[in-house]
């Protein structure tokens, strides 16, 4: 990669970011707060490691992401990071500032005709997380259980369509992965205040575990979990960032993984005093 391609700024944005508190954490031999920040691990492994700083999908939506086969199990094969299962594949700064906007004005239309609540869970209590979900399908919890519902059961009204830049955002996204010709028919839209979280669980309420859960990060940082097929696997460690893309699919499609903390005061949209991640499915 050449020097050129390194993000203005990416020095003084480095020591800021490593300033950060992580809470330490054994993970397969690495302690997690010895970890550099994602920006670090993209800088030194496209010097060492041979991956390079993907275009950003806003850039050109209309190319597809260059995802060269060694960024495929994250990285596994550098100084820095934690090993994700093969099928989760992470992919940082995929959408750039521009996109993550158009993104932002679009969740706020959705949240206008669907608001954000929490939700019922198996256990009695209430989701951490406030959802909504757009497209021809909505994933929802309530006494009757965990499903996808086409109308919002709060206000028995029709989910809002899928926004197009929604499409076009995941559609840049999964271009180099097995899954080019993803066609999501549901997004469901949790927004993290600081402070909220998601247990490890597993997305199996969809009809086709063949299609990957594509998960688009936006606002501030957080600390995202994957494990394996059971719950008690040992999980890994990510900290994803706005912009950033994580991809669940083959062998990962079922694994547990979870949101553990949310960063204060990391999102690089001041309007975002949180998180939203964007999970697009097939779900029916
Ligand atoms: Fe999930």
């Amino acid at each position: 990669m050449a020097s050129a391609d390194i993000p203005l700024g990416w020095l003084a944005d480095l020591f800021q970011k490593a300033r950060r508190p992580v809470a330490p954490l054994k993970l397969g031999g690495y302690i997690r707060g010895a970890l550099a920040p994602a920006t670090a691990q993209v800088l030194f492994s496209s010097r060492y490691g041979g991956f390079f700083q993907p275009k950003r999908a806003d850039e050109a939506m209309t190319q597809p992401l260059q995802t060269p086969k060694s960024r495929k199990r994250s990285f596994s094969d550098d100084l820095f990071g934690p090993e994700l299962p093969t099928g989760c594949t992470f992919h940082p700064k995929s959408l750039g500032l521009r996109t993550q906007m158009a993104l932002l004005a679009a969740i706020q239309e959705i949240a206008h005709a669907a608001p954000l609540t929490k939700v019922l869970t198996k256990t009695g209590g209430y989701t951490s997380a406030a959802i909504t979900n757009c497209g021809h399908a909505g994933w929802w919890s309530d006494a009757k259980g965990y499903r996808y519902e086409t109308r919002n059961p709060a206000n028995g009204m029709p989910w809002p369509a899928m926004p197009d830049i929604f499409l076009r955002a995941v559609s840049a996204c999964v271009a180099n992965t097995p899954w080019p010709n993803f066609a999501p028919d549901a997004c469901l839209i949790n927004f993290y205040e600081p402070g909220a979280k998601m247990g490890l669980h597993q997305d199996r309420d969809e009809k086709d575990f063949t299609q990957p859960i594509v998960t688009v990060c936006l606002g501030g940082d957080a600390d995202f979990q994957v494990g394996g097929p059971k719950r008690s696997d040992k999980t890994s460690s990510i900290i994803v960032r706005s912009g950033d893309v994580m991809i669940m699919g083959g062998e990962s499609r079922l694994y547990f993984h979870g949101v553990r903390k949310i960063y204060s005061d990391t999102s690089p949209i001041p309007e975002i005093k949180g998180r939203y991640s964007l999970t697009f499915r097939k779900a029916l």
